[in-house]
């Protein structure tokens, strides 16, 4: 039997890192669903296409299509050994839809871990960063302050925030990830087949304590 592992966790708490380090370690395929649609709308795919046009009308992509996508991928032949999936599913009906996908292989999810770390933390990382008006120069609250707030070290220029780097905007999408996702964690955890894994700790910390906690499913 493969490996089948599902990869949860919010915005900034490293899940897309953590999937491709345990990839390599474990020889199973990586799965990225923002990568696949990127990919089939690249390649335009007939299910790219049919994607891109919901996209250009500013509509969710319907679960049918993404699921066919995911389907489609997994029939790929480094899918042999299993895969990890990061991004997809995200609801407990996308999750029956793969529990029915994997039954035609004879085959199921396997484990589940979730990585989670405070909401300050995930804020911290992925909020606070300042750029510069004139060239784009970049700083950041914490890990790279200017010299003096609000000004380019390098050009004097006047520092501003991207909306997608203020701290209210980042604690939304966090906020709008875990409301989501509570139903199919809730699902997973019903089939125990959720792990939490502690996401505040070095990076390296953080791909130990999953390998050790999915041990028995990726060996
Ligand atoms: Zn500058």
């Amino acid at each position: 039997m493969a490996a089948f592992i599902v990869m949860l966790g919010p915005p900034g708490v490293g899940k897309g890192t953590q999937a491709k380090i345990l990839a390599e370690k474990s020889g199973l395929a990586h799965i990225s669903s923002g990568d696949l649609f990127r990919e089939n709308i690249k390649n335009q795919t007939a299910l790219g296409i049919k994607a891109q046009e919901y996209i250009n009308r500013g509509d969710l992509v319907p679960d049918a299509i993404t699921i066919d996508m995911i389907r489609e991928r997994l029939k790929r032949s480094d899918c042999r050994p299993g895969a990890i999936l990061d991004g997809f599913p995200r609801t407990p009906a996308q999750a029956e839809a793969l529990k029915r996908m994997l039954e035609e292989f004879e085959d199921q999810v396997d484990q589940v871990p979730f990585i989670t770390a405070p909401e300050a933390v995930l804020v911290s990382r992925l909020a606070g960063r300042w750029t510069c008006k004139a060239h784009g120069h970049v700083f950041h609250e914490t890990f790279n302050p200017p010299r003096k707030n609000g000004v380019c070290d390098l050009d004097g220029s006047e520092l501003f925030q991207r909306e997608d780097d203020k701290a209210e905007t980042v604690k939304r999408r966090i906020q709008v990830y875990l409301e989501q996702t509570e139903p199919l964690i809730a699902y997973y955890r019903k089939m125990d087949k959720l792990v939490e894994i502690n996401g505040n700790q070095a990076v390296d910390e953080v791909s130990a304590e999953l390998f050790q906690a999915l041990e028995s499913t990726i060996q």
